[in-house]
């Protein structure tokens, strides 16, 4: 996961949003360290990690910011979104209310965040096929009518979680460049 020495090109923001619970810390766990925890404790502290990886030759490092338990309505603070370049808003396939509150996070990312700011929908948890509440194709509509990217992953089986950031991180790459 990353040579140190390495020279670093580019340093991209990406933050993490939504409902607590929705897998949030894990889906940052499995993509900076390749771990995962299904007892993980509500997140406290550490306010980002990074994971420096190569597009198209150049070496970028991604530096992830994560809530610290902040996901009550309006208490993730402007310093939070500052800067960022990208989001991922997180919602679990198993639980509708994280996926109805996502118009919220949404709107709250646009009044705080950069207005090209690069939006990806996650709905994570998608190895819980048999407890599935929200359908890919709602999702699906709700991204494309919104103009977000889509994906469902899954922390726990490392499902899409890598290609999740590759396509936030390239659409921002593609966008400097
Ligand atoms: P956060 O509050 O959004 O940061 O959520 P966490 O990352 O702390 O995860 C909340 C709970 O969901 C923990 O018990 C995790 O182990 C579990 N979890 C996270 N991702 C997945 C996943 O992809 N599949 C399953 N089955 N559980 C997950
Ligand atoms: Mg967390």
């Amino acid at each position: 996961y990353g040579d140190p020495s390495q020279k670093i090109d580019y340093v991209f923001k990406v933050v993490l949003i939504g409902d607590s619970a929705v897998g949030k810390s894990q889906i940052l766990a499995r993509f900076a360290r390749n771990e995962f925890s299904l007892d993980s404790k509500a997140t406290i502290g550490v306010e980002f990690q990074t994971r420096t990886l190569v597009i198209q030759h150049k070496s970028i490092k991604a530096q992830i910011w994560d809530t610290a338990g902040q996901e009550r309505y309006r208490a993730v603070t402007s310093a939070y979104y500052r800067g960022a370049v990208g989001a991922m808003l997180v919602y679990d396939i198993t639980k509708r209310q994280t996926f109805d509150h996502i118009p919220r996070w949404l709107e709250e990312l646009r009044s705080h965040a950069d207005k090209n700011i690069v939006i990806i929908l996650i709905g994570n948890k998608c190895d819980l096929e048999n407890q599935r509440v929200v359908s890919t194709e709602d999702a699906k509509e709700f991204a494309q009518k919104e103009g977000l990217f889509f994906l469902e992953t899954s922390a726990l089986e490392a499902t899409n979680v890598e290609n999740a950031f590759l396509t936030v991180l390239t659409e921002i790459f593609n966008i400097v460049n």
